[in-house]
């Protein structure tokens, strides 16, 4: 992407600070101005320094911005937008990185001012950690981010957001708001709201206390209390305004579960056994094409080589590789850590 003047970024939680991370490593603006409607979010934000311009005063935020990128909770984007849209540069690029686009539309589209292009977008890559201190350059490297033009969005601020989004690390797709909520939905809305249910019913249940929870949870439900922990403002505000796509997957999903429960009753393990090995083929899918590595970062680091790439320096490497390997990553792409670098969504 071209170099543009100034980029601003309305929200500096963990996705805006990341694409501030990543637009300065990749020198895609002179100035990359941020605001946050708190003054302590805007202390961390100073303290931490990945925007050149920080202000309390969104609509000084968004002066002169050739693009600018909403990364609020998705509740909050109705009243941000009705605030800066007077102060949006003729030719703009307002875009945003909401985890649900219809509701985006519907709430932004009618403050944006003629002249203006509206592209709203979303990239799937995120972790269970919020805040200014929770983002990094590399979260959107090889993940996909998702836009959704609305009726009448012009062709070159499409191209020119797709090559913003690349240039951030990031693969492009582009498809249409209500296919994004129900593609969504299934992939990541009705996950967090398992996780959640699950999370939440085994700390109830009388006699698996807390220290159990806690204690027992190196098998599947320490995957569980991951999900669980995300953020739950953002995902409140997901499940507020995805409510017809998320229904949809849960009638669907409560069909399946119950198809499950028979087969358990009935000591039928054909259909268990065939139903675990179609999804056990699904997850090695996602891993051969590189969108989570095999252990879900469950060892302290790995490299993931997707196949049929040659692993770097590997006839050099004997037996402490891994930790050789870490120092000499290739590619952010190709290393994923426990903790913040986990991309989860
Ligand atoms: P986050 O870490 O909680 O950051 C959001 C930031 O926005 C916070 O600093 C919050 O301040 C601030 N904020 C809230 N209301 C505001 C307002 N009216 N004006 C200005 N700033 C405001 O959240 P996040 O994870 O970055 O998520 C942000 C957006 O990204 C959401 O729309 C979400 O759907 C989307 N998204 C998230 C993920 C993910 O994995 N987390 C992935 C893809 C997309 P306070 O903390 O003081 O409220």
């Amino acid at each position: 992407m071209q170099r543009v003047k100034k980029i601003a970024i309305i929200g500096l939680g963990l996705i805006g600070s990341s694409i501030a991370h990543a637009a300065r490593r990749g020198h895609l603006a002179a100035e990359i101005a941020g605001h946050d409607v708190s003054a302590d979010v805007l202390a961390r934000a100073r303290v931490l320094g990945f925007c050149d311009s920080l202000h309390a005063d969104a609509a000084a935020a968004v002066r002169d911005a050739e693009v600018v990128i909403l990364c609020t909770p998705v509740g909050a984007y109705k009243a941000v937008a009705q605030e800066i849209a007077p102060h949006l540069k003729s030719g703009a690029i307002l875009s945003d990185v909401g985890s649900v686009k219809s509701a985006v539309i519907r709430d932004v589209g009618p403050s944006v001012p003629a002249g203006v292009h509206f592209i709203p977008a979303h990239p799937i890559a995120g972790t269970e950690f919020s805040g200014p201190e929770a983002g990094f350059a590399s979260l959107f490297d090889g993940r996909w981010t998702i836009l959704t033009p609305v009726r009448g969005s012009d062709v070159g601020a499409v191209e020119r957001l797709k090559q913003f989004w690349m240039a951030l690390g990031s693969q492009v797709d582009v498809m249409n708001a209500d296919h994004h909520d129900l593609v969504l939905a299934i992939t990541s809305h009705l996950p967090h709201l398992i996780a959640y249910n699950i999370v939440g019913t085994a700390h109830d249940l009388e006699k698996v206390t807390e220290r159990e929870v806690i204690k027992y949870s190196a098998s599947g439900f320490r995957d569980f209390t991951r999900i669980a922990a995300s953020d739950p403002t953002m995902w409140r505000d997901v499940f507020l305004n995805n409510r017809d796509a998320v229904l949809e997957v849960l009638g669907r999903f409560n069909e399946d579960l119950s198809q499950l429960q028979r087969a358990v009753r009935n000591g039928d393990g054909k259909t268990l056994f065939d139903w675990f090995a179609r999804t056990r083929a699904i997850r090695r899918a996602i891993v051969d094409t590189g969108q989570d590595v095999p252990s879900f970062g469950r060892l302290p680091f790995q490299v993931y080589i997707p196949p049929g790439k040659k692993k770097r320096g590997a006839k050099k490497r004997k037996k402490g590789g891994a930790r050789k390997a870490k120092k000499k990553a290739p590619a952010r792409k190709t290393v994923r850590k426990t903790g913040a670098r986990r991309r989860a969504k």
